[in-house]
C-alpha cells in the first residue's frame, strides 16, 4: 500500500501551502442573502464571439439583479490559443456594451479584487496545492503514459461504451511508490490524473437551473488534472477557481453538460460545496430553412466588434439580447416603457432550452425603437464618439457646428410617434447627408402626379415666398397657396373626387419642394429641414432644381 503522503511529497516537493491556507486567504464573501456571484471565463483568443456576449449578459444580469458580484477570469491554460493583448481587446468590447466587471481583470489589463490572481497561469501554486492534497487523499496519481500508449488505448476501446482512461485501461493507476519514483528519477514526464471514485452503472442527478433535473452516469474516467507542464486542465481549474473565488452560479454553454458528472465528483473529492449550474443553449441562426450555430467564419455578426463598428448602441444591443434571453421580456417592456433594463426580473426558467434564434432584423427594429427614444444630445454624443473612430467624415461634419448637428438629429425627436430612421450610428451619414452641402446628392426624381413642368411652376413660385423665419402654419399655408396658381388643389379629398380637374394636390406640391431641398421623397419634417438649411441653401437648391426641370421638361 502506497504511502500517499510520501508520494505527494515526491510529486510536489516545493508545495508548502495547504488547502486551509487558501481557505483562509479567500474567505466566504460577505454578501447579502441570495446575492449571486457569477463570472465570465474567456480564453484569451482575441476574438469576442456573440456567444461570449450572450453568456456574459446572462451572468452579469444574474449578479446585478441579486446585488451580487460579477467578475472576469482569464482561462489561459491552453497556451497554444493565447493571443497577446487579447484580454484587453475583449474587455474593451465588453465595456462598449456597458458591462463593467466588479472584480477580476479590468479593461486596462489590471486585476482588481481580493480573490485573485484572476489569470489562471498565475495560479499555478494554488492548483498544485490542491493537486497535492488529492494525492495525499489517494484520489490522484501520476500517469507516465506516452501519446502513443494513449493512442493504443483509444484504438483498443473501439467496442467500449465508455471511452477514456479508466478500469483496466488505466495502466498507471496502481503503480507502486517505487515504480513511480523510478520513473520520476528517470526524468519521465507525467500528468496528474484523478483516481475517480466513480462506478460504471451508477447514476447521479443534478438540477440545472434552465434545463431542470438531469440524470447522468457517474464519472468513471481518471481524467487529467495537471498536464505535464503542471498547468491544470479546464476541469480542475474550473472547480478550484470557482470554489476559491466563491462563485455561486456558473453560467456556461450547454456543451459543458457532459462534463458535469466529472465536475461534481471533483467538488466532492476536494471537499467543496458545488456551485449551481446554468447551462444555456447556443444561440442559433436560420439558414436556408434550417438552424445552425452563428459561425465565426461565415457570419460577420459573430464578432462582438461587428456591433461596435456598425455603431449599435449598448442600450439597443442589451435590449435585444434580453429579448433572446427571456421570452417574456418584450411583454414586460411594453408594460414598462421607460423602466431601466436592470429592473427586469430576469429568470433562468424563462430561457429557451433549445436555443434562441438570432435575428438581425429584430435587432434592427429593437435598436430603432431604443434610438427613437433617446434625446438629440444623447444621439449626438454617442454617434460622435462612434464617428471619431469609424467615420471620420461624419465626425468632421459634426465638428464644423455641433449645435447644427444636434438640431438636425433633433428633427421629429420627442414627437408622440417618433420616427425610426436610425438603427445604428452607421445609418447617420446617409440620414443627415442632405443637411450638408458636402454630402448632399442632387436627385430630382419625382413621384405621384408631380412632373417636371409642374415642378418648374411650383418652385418658381415657392422660391419667392419661402421665408425661413415663418412659423410652421404660415409656412404650410404658403405651400397651400401655391396650389391653385399651378393648377393643383390644396385639398386631397377634392383631388380624389375629381382627379382630371387638377394637375395634382398639395402632397404633390410638397413632394416637389422636398425633392428639390433634400433629393428624397421621404424625409422627416420638411419645415424643420427648411429652417435648418437656412435661406441661402434653400434658395440655391431651388434654383438648381428649376434649372434641372427646365432642361428635362
Ligand atoms: N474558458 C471556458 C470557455 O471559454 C469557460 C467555460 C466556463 O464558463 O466555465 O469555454
Amino acid at each position: 500500500m502506497t504511502n500517499f503522503n510520501e508520494l505527494a511529497n515526491l510529486l510536489f516537493p516545493n508545495v508548502d501551502k495547504t488547502p486551509e491556507y487558501y481557505e483562509n486567504l479567500y474567505p466566504a464573501r460577505n454578501l447579502k442573502e441570495g446575492a449571486r456571484v457569477t463570472r465570465l471565463a474567456p480564453s484569451p483568443t482575441g476574438f469576442l464571439h456573440f456567444g461570449h456576449l450572450y453568456a456574459c449578459t446572462i451572468s452579469y444580469r444574474t449578479a446585478k439583479t441579486t446585488d451580487g458580484i460579477f467578475y472576469v477570469r482569464v482561462e489561459d491554460t491552453d497556451q497554444k490559443r493565447k493571443v497577446e493583448g487579447a484580454v484587453e481587446v475583449m474587455l474593451e468590447s465588453l465595456a462598449a456594451f456597458g458591462i463593467t466587471p466588479d472584480e477580476g481583470i479590468m479593461a486596462d489589463g489590471t486585476q482588481k479584487g481580493a480573490y485573485g490572481p484572476y489569470i489562471q497561469t498565475e495560479r499555478k501554486e494554488i492548483y498544485q496545492t490542491y493537486a497535492k492534497y488529492l494525492v495525499e487523499q489517494g484520489l490522484a496519481y501520476p500517469c507516465f503514459c506516452t501519446e502513443d500508449e494513449l493512442n493504443d488505448i483509444r484504438a483498443a476501446q473501439k467496442e467500449e461504451d465508455i471511452i477514456g482512461y479508466y478500469g483496466k485501461y488505466a495502466k498507471c493507476r496502481n503503480l507502486s511508490y517505487d515504480e513511480i519514483k523510478a520513473n520520476i528519477d528517470a526524468g519521465k514526464p507525467w500528468t496528474l490524473r484523478l483516481k475517480s471514485p466513480g462506478e460504471v452503472g451508477r447514476k447521479i442527478t443534478f438540477d440545472d437551473m434552465i434545463k431542470g433535473k438531469i440524470e447522468m452516469g457517474e464519472n468513471v474516467i481518471d481524467v487529467v488534472l495537471l498536464k505535464t507542464n503542471g498547468i491544470p486542465t479546464y476541469h480542475f481549474a474550473h472547480v478550484v477557481d470557482d470554489h476559491l473565488m466563491r462563485t455561486t452560479h456558473v453560467t456556461r454553454g450547454d456543451e459543458w453538460i457532459a462534463s458535469v458528472p466529472l465536475h461534481l465528483q471533483l467538488f466532492r473529492c476536494l471537499g467543496f460545496k458545488p456551485v449551481k449550474y446554468i447551462h444555456f443553449a447556443t444561440i442559433m441562426k436560420e439558414d436556408n430553412g434550417g438552424k445552425r450555430k452563428i459561425s465565426k467564419r461565415k457570419d460577420p455578426e459573430a464578432a462582438a466588434t461587428y456591433y461596435i463598428s456598425e455603431g449599435y448602441p449598448a442600450a439597443s444591443f442589451n435590449e435585444y439580447v434580453m429579448t433572446l434571453m427571456n421570452s417574456n421580456f418584450e411583454d414586460w417592456r411594453r408594460a414598462n416603457k421607460d423602466a431601466d433594463i436592470s429592473t427586469f426580473p430576469f429568470n433562468f426558467k424563462k430561457m429557451s432550452v433549445s436555443g434562441a434564434l438570432f435575428d438581425i432584423v429584430k435587432l434592427t427594429d429593437v435598436s430603432k425603437n431604443v434610438i427613437s427614444t433617446m434625446s438629440a444630445d444623447e444621439v449626438f454624443e454617442l454617434s460622435y464618439k462612434w464617428a471619431q473612430e469609424f467615420n471620420k467624415e461624419l465626425a468632421g461634419l459634426y465638428e464644423k457646428d455641433k449645435a447644427y448637428a444636434t438640431a438636425v438629429l433633433n428633427i421629429d425627436r420627442g414627437n408622440k410617434k417618433p420616427r425610426k430612421d436610425i438603427a445604428k450610428w452607421s445609418d447617420i451619414p446617409d440620414y443627415v447627408s442632405y443637411m450638408y452641402d458636402e454630402t448632399f446628392k442632387e436627385n430630382y426624381e419625382l413621384t405621384g402626379n408631380a412632373t417636371p413642368e409642374l415642378a418648374v411652376k411650383v418652385l418658381t413660385l415657392y422660391k419667392d415666398i419661402v421665408d425661413i423665419n415663418d412659423d410652421k402654419d404660415t409656412w404650410f399655408n404658403k405651400i397651400k397657396e401655391i396650389c391653385e396658381p399651378v393648377g393643383c388643389t390644396p385639398n386631397v379629398k377634392e383631388f380624389k373626387q375629381n382627379p382630371d380637374a387638377f394637375a395634382g394636390h398639395v402632397g404633390d406640391v410638397s413632394t416637389i419642394i422636398r425633392v428639390a431641398l433634400t433629393g428624397r421623397t421621404n424625409t422627416p419634417d420638411l419645415y424643420a429641414i427648411t429652417s435648418l438649411l437656412g435661406a441661402e441653401r434653400v434658395q440655391k437648391r431651388i434654383e438648381n432644381a428649376i434649372r434641372h426641370y427646365e432642361e428635362v421638361k
